[in-house]
């Protein structure tokens, strides 16, 4: 009994230092932790199929074609250019797929990740190699994130990409006009996107082309097979390479990426998610600066959103906020003309009108009635 008693210090002393030596340990760990901005996402090797099948999605996008050295040719509001695009797109798109088939795939599905306002996708589907197939769906899709299922693909090429806004690629940009997203603390381009919605499921991204600038953007995914198709010099001009060179290098690369495909990684975003959306001009967040519970600074807004899904529709939720400020360059455009003044009147008389009439009842927003004859939808519209 005495002698517990005595010892009854130094056991409280004993205990108290390896409290004090677990304290410390754990304050060193957390120190040593990586933070988000680290370690954004965590890389996986593919699940291979045993099945002895090797399905490819191509997704392709339109600024980074080889042979492309004008921005009209993306846009369907000028006919002569875009038809140019059109073929340069499906010259680029047939090579990929060819070497795809040189390196074992058995099934090549392609779908258009671009939006060039063409109610028609932009691949030319006579001139598509008739062994891919085009994806088409009843309902509307997001090309980037409702496709994603486990069990479809075994890899995905992206082909005509383009570098991320503020990187000063041909046509550089992320989603759309002076919009870029923040992952996890990183500037991300569309490829890293695709890969994240890829990851959810396993799947790699094995080939990209594009420009030299977006190919520097890639650089952590040092798996890829990647095609440089020309050298950005501005965000509209480029020096071009020879297209036939770059169509063998696309082959050729293409079937590599196949081949090495259980040496590819899997990208699996670390959640919960820390995305960010930053603006440039011609997008705008500014008008969010004064509304509460919007985490807003320096046209950027970040939020936490507990998986990759939550984060990209809120990025794009965000982004459909930003891009409001695109007609104020039809105000400008407007101001100049010799009857702009008129015009900024009738606007204004136009926008009274609006309110009187809707607040007097004379007026009702048009309801949106659902297409009568079913149609197609092959991805980004
Ligand atoms: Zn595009």
């Amino acid at each position: 009994m005495m002698q517990k008693k005595r010892n009854g210090p130094l056991v409280v002393f004993v205990a108290l230092v390896i409290v004090a030596m677990g304290v410390s340990l754990a304050v060193w760990m957390i120190g040593k932790m990586p933070t988000r901005s680290e370690v954004p996402h965590l890389y996986t090797r593919p699940a291979m199929n045993t099945e002895g099948e090797l399905r490819v999605l191509v997704y392709h996008d339109m600024e980074g074609l080889s042979g492309q050295d004008d921005w009209r040719t993306f846009d369907f509001s000028y006919p002569e250019f875009y038809q140019k695009g059109q073929e340069l797109l499906v010259n680029d798109v047939n090579a990929v797929i060819d070497g795809l088939f040189a390196g074992g795939a058995t099934e090549v599905h392609v779908v258009d990740a671009h939006g060039s306002g063409n109610p028609q996708p932009d691949i030319l589907s006579d001139k598509l190699d008739p062994r891919a197939r085009q994806v088409f769906r009843d309902q509307p899709f997001r090309q980037y994130v409702d496709l994603t299922e486990p069990n479809v693909y075994d890899a995905v090429a992206v082909v005509g990409m383009h570098a991320k806004t503020g990187s000063k690629g041909f046509a550089s940009h992320t989603f759309t006009l002076g919009t870029e997203i923040i992952i996890n603390g990183r500037s991300i381009t569309e490829t890293e996107l695709i890969a994240y919605s890829w990851g959810r499921v396993d799947v790699p991204v094995v080939f990209a082309s594009g420009d030299d600038r977006l190919l520097d953007d890639l650089k952590d995914m040092n798996w890829l097979e990647y095609v440089v198709v020309k050298e950005a010099t501005s965000a509209s001009t480029v020096n071009l390479r020879p297209v036939d060179e770059v169509h063998a290098e696309m082959r050729e690369k293409a079937r590599r990426a196949l081949e090495n495909l259980s040496r590819s990684k899997v990208m699996k975003i670390v959640e919960p998610v820390e995305a960010a959306l930053r603006v440039v001009p011609p997008a705008d967040l500014s008008v969010l600066r004064d509304v509460p519970g919007v985490n807003y600074s320096d046209n950027r807004i970040d939020f936490t959103a507990k998986n990759f899904q939550e984060a990209y529709d809120g990025v794009i939720g965000t982004i459909r906020v930003a891009t409001r400020a695109y007609p104020q360059i039809l105000r400008e455009i407007v101001s100049e003309q010799p009857n702009g003044e008129q015009l900024l009147l009738q606007y204004n008389e136009r926008l009274y009108d609006r309110w009187l009439d809707y607040e007097s009842g004379r007026w009702q927003p048009e309801q949106q009635s659902s297409p009568s004859t079913p149609r197609k939808y092959f991805g980004a519209r």
